[in-house]
């Protein structure tokens, strides 16, 4: 991997999710922008003149090609990868690549593994929903989960274990899994889903709060615009694929708390997963009528809900007296590493 400071001079990423986002940032800090993007996609990219070089491929596993990643790597480039990375490669895939990731690409495996995350989650003090270990101990609303899926497709609830045996006879007519082991039950938690945006610096060891979002998500969020009586006589079924983003403020009296979620992710990052949780990370999760935080979910990299705030959100605009998106915060802390001679810190 190419680890010096000075011939870091490009930022890279994938074209999809919050690529737009992550090589404005890169420009407007200085950068040369390249995109990997495929074919059917460069209608929407070339629009965009912050995006200076575009290598075009057919499908985003191609730049595994070890040609490809040292010609981008002597180009000084660095790998900002994100949720499109995590879905459509492996953890071994994206173990192997040769150039230098933004961020620790060792976590991303503890992302994709649900039994590491949950330990991951647990080391963190984070409050989890419980894990229903047999559909026979259902008992009360559950969510059932497909083991990596991407974005919440194929979710279901179950109340009971008939319910839920209903739910798995549907996926696996769908071919959506083999059988009912594919499916990891989860108490459900009433509340306000709430995605919380960190981003941790290394270089200068603090932790900011980026911004706060919601995932609008389909159906379940459209579910209340059709009355009552016509749910129940349809029988429908809510799903929760992820559809866009919408913002959310919170409670100042909430803060205190996102905030040490927030620094005891990263010291349990930093034991178990070495060198830690680097640059952005989301805690993802409900509060409840108490006001108390149980989480999900966590992503170890940018999430797609940041493109909501390409000027700066809320919270980052306490922080910066200009606008700020994670892709630019990305950006700069490359810029400052550079400076300080400190990238190594930075990379993986
Ligand atoms: P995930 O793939 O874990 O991020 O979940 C996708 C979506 O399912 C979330 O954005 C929530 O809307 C919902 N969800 C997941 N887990 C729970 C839970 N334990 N209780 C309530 N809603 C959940």
């Amino acid at each position: 991997m190419l680890l010096s400071s000075k011939s870091i001079s490009t930022i890279m990423t994938l074209g999809s999710h919050c690529a737009l986002q992550v090589l404005k940032g890169a420009k407007d800090e200085g950068f040369k922008t390249l995109l990997v993007c495929e074919r059917r996609r460069l209608g929407l990219y070339r629009r965009f003149r912050f995006i200076d070089k575009i290598v075009e491929v057919d499908n985003f596993l191609e730049i595994l090609d070890e040609n490809l990643q040292r010609k981008i790597s002597s180009a000084g480039a660095v790998l900002v990868p994100h949720g499109t990375l995590v879905s459509q490669f492996t953890t071994d895939q994206i173990e192997r690549i040769s150039i230098p990731v933004f961020g620790n690409k060792w976590i991303l495996r503890w992302e994709a593994d649900r039994s590491l995350k949950e330990k991951l989650m647990i080391e963190a003090g984070l409050r989890l929903p419980e894990a229903i270990r047999a559909k026979s101990e259902i008992d009360g609303l559950c969510i059932v989960k497909l083991h990596g899926a991407a974005g919440g497709r194929g979710y279901f609830l179950a109340w009971n274990q008939e319910s839920f045996e209903e739910g798995a006879k549907r996926l696996i007519e769908k071919k959506a899994i083999r059988d009912e082991t594919d499916l990891y039950i989860q108490r459900f938690i009433k509340g306000v889903t709430v995605y919380l945006q960190y981003f941790y610096s290394p270089v200068s060891l603090s932790l900011d709060l980026t911004g706060i979002d919601r995932r609008y998500e389909s159906d379940v969020d459209g579910l209340g615009r059709i009355p009552a009586r016509q749910q129940l006589e349809t029988g429908i079924q809510p799903s929760y694929n992820v559809i866009g983003n919408s913002p959310i403020v919170l409670r100042e009296s909430l803060l205190d708390e996102v905030y040490k979620m927030g620094e005891n992710f990263v010291s349990a990052a930093e034991r178990l997963v070495p060198p830690g949780m680097l640059g952005p990370f989301c805690l993802e999760g409900v509060y409840d009528t108490d006001g108390r935080f149980t989480a999900f979910e966590f992503s170890a990299r940018i999430v797609a809900g940041t493109n909501l705030y390409i000027d700066g959100s809320p919270y980052s605009s306490l922080q910066f007296d200009e606008p700020m998106s994670v892709g630019r915060r990305i950006a700069r802390e490359v810029k400052i590493a550079r400076r300080r001679s400190k990238i190594k810190k930075l990379l993986t």
